[in-house]
């Protein structure tokens, strides 16, 4: 089995993120200070404040690894944002970190086994990031920059962005940005750090190289010994895949294209342990690591007792992501058994939850949702069409008004409008039925439905 190659996987993530995530797109993070204070609109995040604390504190856990065996229920009505506060936490997990997202009742196809279901999406949710070496190729474009000057060489912060013309190397283009930069020499023994995403090279005078100053920088951040004259013509890439990803390349004939055509029935388990051994090797030889992500399952109550007890196993596993779940049911029948139980949950797996709750937006939270979306759509819309439709949100729900913003959109375009107006909204309102008026419809004309 080989490592699978960077472009090709990079595509395919970007897919499935669209796909998934679009609806949150505006979202980068919890939005809460170094106190784990949240900040009332911040990282695309508004109001929820209660939750994002908490939140923001079960983040301090999962940095400390103090999460493994538990897991996170969020519990409020629809709309209130659990989805968004999970992504909100992967995001602040960092950029790479796996984030999935299904509805319980996903779990119930026909193509595969509840439990496959299951596994697929923990192992769609841990993250492998791989390490590559490659060489810088002739000619290819290199952006370098100084991130922080060595302290008391009064070097400029700045950036340079070098075409290598000739076979040169990552020494030489160090030496030739700090030259332009700074007119300082790079001397024998200096350390310059590359970014091995991006091939971006600082460098930090000695007076700087304790190992822990360069911990902050991330793990991006590799360290290069720079003695003078020595030729380092090579690179470091690092990009990160999913298990779920590794399983599929390697289980379908047509490999990583599989992931394209939705092929992703049942995976053996033979598949799997391969897979799990060869990354256990990665790892031991440096080349891999793990990358625990997000699994969110919205609906959880939806699930039965046998997707309960796989979940109570699966969590004790080294390699679980943070597991949240989100549900709007109060006591409820735990599906496949006779019993009823706080959130169609069972004791057991209640017992390991941490739990926080959602409260329903007041209209001016809505309004900053709704003009945050615009911004996100690149919608430009007039303040009274806003305010419409922040009561519509507050009316109906802020799902609906949030799918408006994009069909209004439309209409204003349709009509070569600059920006969406009142008439924009109370067009498409009419057009697109929210779920109380589509039931009151349907209600109203039952007789002639059901003849
Ligand atoms: P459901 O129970 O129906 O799944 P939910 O509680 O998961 O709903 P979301 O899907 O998170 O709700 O919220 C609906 C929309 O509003 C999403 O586009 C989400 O990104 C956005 N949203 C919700 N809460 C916030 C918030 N506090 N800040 C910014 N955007 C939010």
């Amino acid at each position: 089995m080989t490592t699978p190659s960077v472009s090709d996987i990079k595509e395919v993530r970007e897919i499935t993120r669209m796909e998934r995530i679009g609806a949150h797109s505006h979202i980068r993070g919890l939005g809460i200070d170094d106190s784990l204070e949240p900040r009332q609109v911040s990282q695309g995040m508004v109001g929820q404040k209660k939750a994002r604390r908490a939140a923001g504190l079960i983040l301090e856990m999962i940095k400390e690894g103090k999460i493994a065996g538990r897991a996170v229920l969020i519990a409020g009505q629809p709309g209130t944002g659990k989805t968004a506060i999970a992504m909100g936490m992967a995001q602040a997990l960092g950029q790479d970190t796996p984030f999935t997202s299904i509805a319980g009742s996903e779990i119930f196809s026909l193509e595969m086994s509840k439990t496959e279901a299951l596994t697929q999406a923990f192992r769609r949710s841990i993250g492998i990031r791989i390490k590559e070496e490659t060489e810088i190729i002739e000619g290819e474009v290199v952006e370098i920059q100084i991130d922080r000057p060595a302290s008391g060489t009064g070097a400029k912060v700045g950036k340079l962005t070098l075409k290598t013309t000739e076979m040169e190397t990552v020494y030489d283009l160090g030496q030739k940005m700090i030259e332009s930069l700074t007119q300082e020499k790079v001397q024998a023994g200096d350390i310059i750090t590359i970014d091995k995403a991006t091939g971006r090279i600082t460098r930090l005078g000695r007076s700087f190289t304790r190992a822990r100053d360069y911990d902050a920088m991330g793990p991006q951040t590799k360290f290069v010994q720079c003695p003078e004259g020595e030729l380092q013509k090579r690179k470091e890439v690092v990009h990160t895949v999913t298990l779920h990803e590794i399983d599929v390349i390697n289980s379908r004939t047509q490999g990583f294209l599989a992931l394209f055509s939705g092929d992703t029935g049942e995976i053996k388990s033979e598949v799997r342990d391969q897979i799990n051994a060869k990354v256990a090797e990665w790892r031991e030889e440096g080349k891999a690591e793990i990358v625990p992500g997000v699994l969110f399952i919205d609906e959880v109550h939806m699930l039965d007792i046998e997707c309960f007890s796989f979940l109570n196993r699966a969590l004790e596993s080294d390699m679980a992501p943070v597991f949240i779940m989100a549900t709007n049911r109060g006591i409820t029948r735990i599906r496949g058994t006779n019993y009823q139980s706080p959130h169609g949950i069972p004791i057991d797996l209640l017992d390991r939850l941490l739990i926080i709750s959602t409260t329903p937006y007041e209209e001016n939270e809505i309004r900053q949702i709704l003009k945050i979306r615009c911004e996100e759509e690149d919608v430009e819309m007039s303040d009274e069409a806003l305010t419409v439709l922040t009561k519509i949100g507050k009316e109906t729900s802020l799902r609906y008004s949030i799918q408006l913003i994009t069909t209004a959109n439309l209409a204003s375009k349709k009509r070569k409008g600059t920006e969406v107006s009142i008439d924009d909204i109370k067009r498409v309102y009419t057009l697109f039925l929210d779920e109380a008026r589509s039931s009151e419809f349907l209600k109203e004309y039952e007789q002639n439905f059901l003849f």
